[in-house]
């Protein structure tokens, strides 16, 4: 009798979940919908939809159109009821976020602050982190702080295995984690970006992570594949051009010396914005560089589509341009068709939905997922 009733529980607490993780994909809704999408009876529908209204996590935001009877209220999560902080750490910067259960910006701040081993940074970090709540937070609770990092994470054991761009093997993070004010979840940057896509439109995808560094990440069945020592998606050590230009990483060749916004801002020396005005004046030299920049991508791209067959996203600094200006894509289309003799066209090739945060946003969702 007892396990019938821990039965009937968890059947309840699964049809929840489904109803919370559809309303995260439907900013609006009606409870018939609801029923019908995800094949459940009405009774059942108005039993949770009446919780969750009690409960505060969801909201009446308007009225369909009335069909004759009474008209039928759309209902929504409540972006109030609670938020998630998202922080990125760089070698020289400090990125921060407030999303809403909408998963959408609330406040960010950016700040320049040096990463070190040391205790100190530690103690700076968590400074910052509090600042930022106390003025941005309000009276919404914060459920906790999703980290991102430029490395190889492992997530449980809250250890950067090996990071180039901070100069760390095997470094703990958990006096980090014990210096922040709320519970901390730490992930591997381009991992978070892939996790700031929809995962319902991104079931099985490779996202790629234009930045300063080029960074990867894939989702099989809607979930990050780690590999067997976290660093599955490190696309941007895969040789592209044996022999080439040296790498941060220390090989030559890699497909980041190509591929990543630095080949484009000459290691920094440009802004990509600054290059981006070059490139749309027509600029030739401009104009040249992103034509090599193109043609090392759409090799990368298509190496990836082969071992992959699946949908890929730019994404990063990089993303933004090709998100922002479909000429550009088009251009990347067709030196994909030429190296491609098996997909029909590119419809496979995505841009993303965050040009900027993407990281914070990803690594600040992980703690949505605990509420449903
Ligand atoms: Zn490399």
């Amino acid at each position: 009798m007892k396990g019938c009733s821990i039965d009937i529980m968890e059947k309840r607490n699964l049809t929840r979940t489904k109803i919370i993780q559809y309303l995260f994909h439907h900013p609006a809704t009606s409870k018939s919908e609801l029923a019908r999408d995800l094949d459940l009876s009405m009774p059942t529908v108005l039993s949770h939809i009446g919780e969750l209204l009690q409960d505060g996590m969801i909201a009446e935001i308007g009225e369909y159109a009335s069909t004759g009877g009474r008209k039928a209220k759309s209902i929504g999560l409540n972006p109030s009821y609670c938020q998630s902080m998202g922080l990125v750490i760089t070698a020289n910067h400090l990125e921060m976020v407030l999303v809403n259960l909408k998963f959408e910006i609330q406040s960010s701040r950016r700040t320049r602050l040096k990463f070190s081993r040391n205790l100190s940074y530690c103690a700076e970090v968590s400074s910052q982190v509090r600042q930022f709540l106390a003025d941005c937070s309000g009276n919404i609770p914060v459920l906790g702080i999703g980290v991102a990092i430029p490395g190889i994470i492992d997530p449980q054991k809250q250890l950067v295995t090996k990071s180039h761009a901070l100069d760390l093997n095997n470094y703990s993070l958990q006096f980090l984690s014990q210096a922040l004010p709320l519970p901390a979840y730490f992930e591997n940057d381009a991992n978070a970006a892939m996790l700031a896509e929809d995962p319902q439109k991104y079931q099985n995808a490779v996202y790629l992570s234009l930045n300063h560094t080029l960074g990867g990440a894939f989702c099989m069945d809607g979930k990050i594949f780690r590999g067997q020592s976290q660093k599955a998606g490190e696309f941007g050590h895969m040789i592209l051009i044996p022999g080439g230009k040296t790498c941060y990483c220390g090989k030559s060749g890699c497909a980041d010396a190509y591929c990543a916004a630095s080949a484009l801002t000459n290691g920094s020396r440009i802004s990509l914005e600054e290059f981006l005005t070059h490139l749309l004046s027509k600029e030739p030299d401009f104009l040249c560089l992103w034509e090599r920049y193109l043609d090392h991508l759409a090799v990368l791209v298509s190496n990836l589509r082969m071992a992959y067959d699946m949908d890929i996203i730019l994404g990063g600094d990089v993303g933004g341009i090709f998100a922002e200006y479909p000429e550009q894509l088009m251009a990347l289309s067709e030196k994909l068709m030429l190296d491609n003799r098996f997909d029909p066209d590119t419809s496979y090739l995505r841009t993303c939905s965050y040009k900027k945060e993407a990281s914070a946003i990803g690594a600040a969702k992980h703690f949505f997922a605990e509420i449903c």
